[in-house]
């Protein structure tokens, strides 16, 4: 029998279950390059519930209790004396969120000898040392997909909150005021702009295509070229490199995986050379942009706005400066954990389990890491030679 330890992020503040706007989210019927919802063999939640939280549990209890493993739930996951550390020593499978990452380093992984399973519940394993899980033959599973066109929903609404300049605009009539002038002084439209995003993946793409009919040039870069039927209907530039995308574009959105090739993308040089007044929207890793680098910028007028849900660690420190720094309109890392996200990833993770117990092959496109080297969506998405090694405390 099995040892599950899952690090979920802390229950609402107000306590668990909260009270739910809606009664029930819409039923999809797949995803939109034909890849099929999670099948596992039933749920022990209702979708729409909130289950990425501790007391949320995934919904696994029930499923995993009933078989006979012991599942540990915590939030408690910085320092050598957390929860996580502690009950890794014995785990056999590790379940984590990007949201509230429990980061699994290379020393972590030594620590835990009986590890064989690092399920990502949702999508991004950067804080896996993918190297060191390579070496300990450690299998890296994640639910691609699933909390793909969230993301692409909420980088859509950053473009939007920071060029019509909604969250200052918003504090005006909140604050009592009605100050038309204050808010529309820094309001643009996007119709007429060039909006860019890195990575056309399945994020970037959903991006394009929902940004299409606000009449807006759309650029990329990708590693590989799109097909040219989608870059002809999408009226498409391709750009060969980050900085050539950076310099064409009013807005970038970055949709890359965070990975050695992806480091610091975006350092002061890239930002310096874009268009004054340029927008940065990252919904994808905060290490993909120079931290700093972003808070200068801001500071001069270089750069009009910066909006993500990304941050490094996470959670920031109360005196992060991406808090507090000028024309921000960041959130928390939330855009991949709607309930209707949680929905369908918390599915995977039991799709993923029930296969793993019963030594069937967990999904092609779910693998990151399997045996001993990168494999299915891993393969394509990720590079594990380079100067930083993600999931590394050091970095
Ligand atoms: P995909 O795997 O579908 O897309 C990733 C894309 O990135 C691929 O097209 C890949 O190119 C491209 N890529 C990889 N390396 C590079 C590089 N060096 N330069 C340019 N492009 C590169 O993933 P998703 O779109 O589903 O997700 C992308 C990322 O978004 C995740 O890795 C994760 O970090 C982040 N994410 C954030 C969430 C949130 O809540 N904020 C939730 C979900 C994901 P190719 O395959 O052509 O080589």
């Amino acid at each position: 029998m099995a040892k599950i330890l899952c690090v979920l992020y802390p229950d609402p503040v107000d306590g668990y279950p909260p009270t739910y706007a809606r009664d029930s989210i819409p039923t999809l019927r797949g995803y939109p390059n034909g890849q099929t919802l999670p099948t596992p063999s039933g749920l022990d939640f209702v979708p729409g519930e909130l289950v990425g939280c501790v007391s949320g549990e995934l919904g696994l209890r029930k499923f995993l209790e009933a078989a006979g493993h012991t599942l540990v739930v915590t939030s408690d996951k910085e320092g050598p004396d957390s929860v996580f550390d502690r009950e890794l020593r014995d785990a056999d499978v590790v379940i984590s969120q990007p949201f509230w990452p429990a980061y699994l380093t290379a020393e972590r992984i030594a620590s835990a000898p009986k590890l064989k399973l690092a399920i990502t519940a949702g999508i991004g394993s950067d804080h896996v040392d993918l190297d060191a899980a390579i070496k300990a033959g450690i299998t890296i599973a994640e639910e691609t997909y699933s909390n793909s066109i969230s993301v692409a929903e909420h980088a859509v609404m950053q473009i939007l909150a920071l060029v019509r300049n909604f969250l200052p605009s918003h504090e005006w009539v909140a604050g009592g005021g009605w100050n038309i002038a204050d808010s529309a002084s820094r309001a643009y439209d996007i119709e007429g702009m060039s909006v860019g995003v890195v990575a056309a993946g399945r994020i970037g793409q959903a991006v394009l295509r929902r940004l299409a009919p606000f009449d807006v040039a759309l650029h990329y870069f990708d590693t590989h070229r799109l097909a040219p039927e989608i870059e002809d209907e999408l009226h498409l530039t391709f750009h060969p490199d980050a900085a050539s995308l950076a310099r064409s574009v009013d807005v970038v959105s970055i949709h890359a995986p965070l990975h050695p090739k992806t480091y610091h993308l975006f350092d002061a040089e890239v930002i310096a050379s874009m268009r004054r007044g340029s927008y940065i929207v990252n919904t994808a890793r905060a290490e993909i942009v120079v931290r700093d680098a972003i808070v200068d910028a801001l500071e001069t007028g270089q750069l009009a706005g910066y909006a993500g849900d990304v941050w490094y660690p996470q959670p920031p420190a109360a005196d992060h400066p991406w808090r507090t720094m000028p024309n921000n309109a960041m959130t928390p890392h939330v855009s991949g954990t709607s309930l209707s996200a949680q929905a369908r990833y918390a599915a995977g993770v039991r799709e993923i389990l029930e296969s793993y117990f019963a030594h069937k092959p967990i999904r092609e496109e779910y693998l990151i890491v399997d045996g001993g080297s990168l494999a299915g969506a891993g393969a394509s998405s990720y590079t594990t030679d380079g100067t930083i090694s993600p999931g590394s405390s050091g970095r």
